[in-house]
């Protein structure tokens, strides 16, 4: 077993984690989303990262590289809501089009997708099927060679500046979860509306809205695979996110290790440097084991995937473990800073803040407890 990286894997979190910092890290503070750092990043390949080179400017890289290179990204950028935004994009929407979509679908897509002219968001949540995300009441009845969406979603992320969203209906309401299907609804569609931005507690630089759709006619052109393929479609999406949405976390996590060694090593009370309180250096070395351990565990996943087997285990861990490791390490780095990292200019308490949101999407940490417990047969 060889746990060292290739030279390439090496050389581009490098790559990354440079481009992040010279790059997309100036207006961060500003705390809003900014469609220049969305394009440097398509102009740079991220976003068509995992995608042939039919559709963007590279191959395709497959899925350990993808995230080694989110890793770095992550080191680079203080913006977590925009590390949120591009994985959401590229393993939410784009992968279960190249996956799972026609050749039409895909070439009206994923190109200005990955070139940085497309924002592409994910509608599956509604005000009733949250973590019960297939008893979704969302229709998409049959109309003159298309269909006709009715329902609503929320908490979708993306939703004001999005330019199409993949959106999870159902063709047949009395087959229940085998009902569902999925369609790629573009946000100009007549009939569709998206409200102001819901505010909310972190994730900033990600805007977030609730849809309507009001009677939409959709070609038939437009649902991704055969009428009542939406559960396998959203569960081989979802397995997707929780193995590489928090990719770029990990690049954080260092990140935040760095800054508090930095600080108790020089921080002064009583005469010495905080660092030399066994409280505070404890502390620390957990953040060292939870950010090794994160590692581990997301090169780990990103392996199998890549093998083709079946993660579905280790995807629902490392979404568990990740999101709750990085919230943990949050709290440490503000608690090594004080009530210095209780100070928004510091920047420490937003990482804090963000990190809440992991534990919640993609499926709540309890959902991801149920997904291993359901695996162990329980
Ligand atoms: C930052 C953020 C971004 C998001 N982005 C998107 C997006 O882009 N697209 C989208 O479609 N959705 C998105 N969501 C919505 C997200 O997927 C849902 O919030 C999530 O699935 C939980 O659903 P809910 O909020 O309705 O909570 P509920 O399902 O109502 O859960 C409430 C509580 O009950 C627990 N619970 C519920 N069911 C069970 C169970 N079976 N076993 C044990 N505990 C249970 C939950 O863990 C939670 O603690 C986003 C959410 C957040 C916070």
């Amino acid at each position: 077993m060889d746990f060292s990286l290739t030279t390439e894997h090496e050389q581009l979190r490098q790559k990354m984690m440079e481009f992040a910092h010279e790059k997309l890290s100036v207006n961060s503070i500003d705390r809003q989303f900014e469609r220049d750092n969305w394009q440097r990043c398509a102009d740079e390949g991220v976003q068509g990262m995992p995608l042939p080179s039919l559709y963007s400017n590279d191959e395709a890289k497959d899925i350990l590289t993808s995230v080694i290179a989110m890793e770095g990204l992550g080191y680079g950028c203080v913006d977590n809501g925009l590390l949120f935004a591009l994985n959401a994009h590229i393993w939410t929407v784009q992968m279960p089009l190249l996956e799972h979509g026609n050749t039409q679908l895909k070439d009206r897509y994923l190109k200005k997708m990955a070139n940085g002219e497309l924002i592409a968001a994910q509608a599956m949540t509604e005000p009733d099927a949250g973590s019960d995300v297939f008893s979704l009441k969302t229709q998409a009845i049959r109309h003159s060679e298309g269909y006709v969406i009715t329902g609503s979603k929320c908490m979708i992320s993306l939703a004001p500046i999005a330019d199409v969203f993949l959106v999870f209906a159902t063709t047949n309401p009395d087959a229940g979860r085998w009902g569902v299907s999925a369609f790629y609804v573009d946000a100009d569609t007549a009939g569709l509306t998206i409200s102001t931005p819901t505010k909310k507690m972190g994730l900033d630089t990600v805007p977030m809205a609730s849809l309507r759709f009001n009677e939409c006619w959709v070609p038939e052109s437009s649902r991704l695979g055969p009428e009542g393929a939406g559960v396998g479609i959203a569960t081989s999406a979802l397995e997707y996110e929780r193995c590489c949405i928090m990719a770029g976390q990990v690049g954080r996590m260092q990140q935040q290790l760095e800054q508090s060694v930095e600080y108790a090593r020089t921080r002064r009370q009583s005469g010495q440097t905080i660092g030399k309180f066994q409280s505070v250096s404890n502390r620390i070395a957990d953040m060292k084991l939870r950010l090794e351990l994160s590692r581990l565990m997301l090169y780990k996943t990103a392996w199998i995937k890549q093998q083709g087997g079946s993660a579905v285990m280790e995807c629902a861990m490392l979404k568990l473990h990740l999101s709750e490791m990085f919230l943990a390490s949050g709290m440490d780095a503000m608690r090594v800073h004080g009530g210095y990292g209780y100070l928004s200019e510091t920047g420490i308490e937003k990482d804090v803040r963000d990190a809440m949101g992991g534990v919640l999407y993609g499926g709540t940490s309890d959902i991801q407890r149920n997904i291993i417990a359901g695996m162990l047969g329980l």
